[in-house]
């Protein structure tokens, strides 16, 4: 066994719950190599500190305490979900109205220029114009 082994196993072998070879070999180990046997002796201590310090019970309604505290949290998580849901729907549909506008703007100015052209086309066909002058209306309707 090597001392990267003991470190993995060395809780388990304070808690009692190595298997007997395993436990033989750590113990073999840790009888021949002074730092796994400091390690070990260090955490002994550690854990004799812990079940040394005084108990403290905690305050009468912790657990409602907690619970409320738990569902206030929960709560203004919701609510900010919530508002930046309306607020990216909104932005959604100012934007899908812009595009609306701007696609209704662009198709009724080509069916004016188109009812431009069709009456220009009659006019031409009915009367002479010279080619400046309707050239100058087109310049003018632009
Ligand atoms: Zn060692």
């Amino acid at each position: 066994m090597r001392c990267k082994d003991v470190k993995k196993l060395i809780s388990l072998y304070i808690d009692g719950e190595l298997s007997f070879e395993k436990r033989i070999k750590l113990e073999r180990h840790i009888n021949n190599c002074p730092f796994c046997r400091r390690e070990l002796e260090d955490l002994k201590i550690i854990i004799k500190e812990i079940h040394n310090l005084p108990k403290i019970e905690p305050p009468i309604n912790f657990i409602d305490n907690l619970w409320y505290r738990y569902q206030e949290e929960r709560t203004v998580q919701r609510n900010y979900k919530r508002i930046f849901f309306i607020l990216g729907l909104t932005f959604a549909l100012i934007f899908i109205f812009l595009l609306s506008q701007k696609i209704w703007i662009q198709k009724s100015k080509s069916q004016e220029l188109q009812t431009f052209y069709e009456i220009h086309s009659k006019w031409k066909k009915s009367f002479i114009f010279e080619e400046p002058f309707v050239d100058f209306v087109l310049y003018q309707n632009k």
